[in-house]
């Protein structure tokens, strides 16, 4: 896999510029939300740029396939040569997706064609802490409520700019729930049996900035307080980025895998979900007898500042109640029966433990259970 040139700080336009000139491009397109144009001069920099960027905002959170597949039209259509997302996970995802389509044949399905060779290069600018999106070489997308994940090593971003201010004015649900995407993302990394020493090393990084700034970053926007801590922002930005690099190499196991179904039935914002689920997924880890486990259990304890390998869970549990993390109200057994079974079993072949559908059954049901109200 190539490495990426990340820049951090916060004159973007001249990063920007620089590449795009760097790479001969002409005609970028620029995949963002809509109120993503109003941020930081964002669409004052592209009205008055001497490039012709075509503008790509249709698309929805949890994206589509066919958004992607549309995504990629406009992009061949307007001859486009270079791929600018600035955004969110889902932002950053459709322009990934529509960089891969756009070198394949669009009347076909594209989720199972190889592309052609192309030189188009990306550049991601993340404006939630979270997602890690511009550190991973796959993407997420529905296909009638099918999550698919679409990967290849030349998905990943080439380079990625880290800029602080972009952070301003988050909603706090979505600061928060992004920042527990982060935060398991790391965990997950860590216990994954794909985990290697890189990987490792990434997570410890992530838990250690997440940790560390995760009060501060927080309430700053309870306070509604428009001075920005730049510094916060930027250690949080970082620590999601390494979680990114960390999954990166391992994927995530089973509290993403489940989160899946509950995001889709109750409307969750993706991170929440997950939260919800990593409470259940790690007591299931700490309850099985497994002596492997252990040291990377204990291994993450230390990291999250812990003695005893159960107390990072209850470290955990208490920046959920700290971030007033809710859990929806269920339900009906046959709902928890239907989250069960929706779970990809194949697709937990890097969880460190096997798991069955009673088991996620079971965790279902706890979840519900353990915060009522
Ligand atoms: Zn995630």
């Amino acid at each position: 896999m190539q490495e990426q040139v990340v820049y951090k700080g916060t004159d973007w336009k001249r990063f920007l510029q620089q590449v795009l000139w760097e790479t001969y491009c002409k005609n970028p397109m620029l995949v963002c939300g809509k109120h993503v144009l109003k941020q930081q001069g964002v669409l004052d920099f592209i009205s008055n740029s001497q490039y012709t960027f075509t503008v790509f905002t249709d698309f929805q959170p949890n994206p589509d396939y066919s958004s992607a597949i549309y995504a990629a039209g406009v992009f061949k259509s307007q001859h486009c040569d270079f791929m600018l997302a600035i955004g969110g996970g889902s932002a950053i995802d459709i322009a990934k997706c529509a960089r891969r389509f756009a070198c394949m044949d669009l009347s076909k399905d594209c989720l199972v064609q190889v592309p052609k060779e192309s030189n188009i290069k990306m550049l991601a600018i993340p404006t939630t802490a979270g997602s890690g999106s511009e550190a991973t070489h796959f993407a997420v997308l529905y296909r009638n409520n099918q999550k698919y994940s679409v990967s290849d090593d030349n998905m990943l971003p080439d380079y990625v700019v880290l800029n602080p201010v972009f952070l301003e004015g988050m909603p706090i649900y979505q600061k928060n729930s992004c920042f527990l995407d982060a935060l398991c993302q790391a965990v997950e990394s860590w216990w994954s049996l794909k985990a290697n020493e890189e990987s490792i090393a990434y997570s410890k990084k992530a838990i250690s900035l997440l940790l560390k700034n995760y009060k501060d970053y927080s309430s700053l926007c309870v306070n509604n307080n428009h001075i920005i801590d730049k510094e916060i922002y930027a250690n949080v930005l970082l620590g999601a980025h390494y979680a990114g690099k960390a999954i990166n190499i391992t994927t995530t196991t089973a509290a993403h895998a489940m989160s899946y179904g509950i995001t889709q039935k109750f409307g969750l914002a993706h991170g929440h979900a997950v939260a919800l689920c990593m409470v259940q997924v790690w007591q299931n880890l700490l309850d099985s007898d497994n002596r492997n486990l252990d040291n990377v259990l204990n291994s993450i304890s230390r990291a999250f500042n812990c003695v005893t390998k159960k107390d990072a869970l209850v470290k955990f549990k208490l920046i959920l109640t700290e971030l007033k993390i809710s859990v929806p109200r269920l339900t009906t057994n046959h709902d928890i029966q239907q989250l069960a079974e929706t779970v990809n079993i194949q697709r937990l072949g890097n969880h460190p433990v096997p798991l069955n559908v009673n088991e996620l059954r079971s965790m279902y049901e706890n979840i519900f259970q353990s915060y009522k109200g």
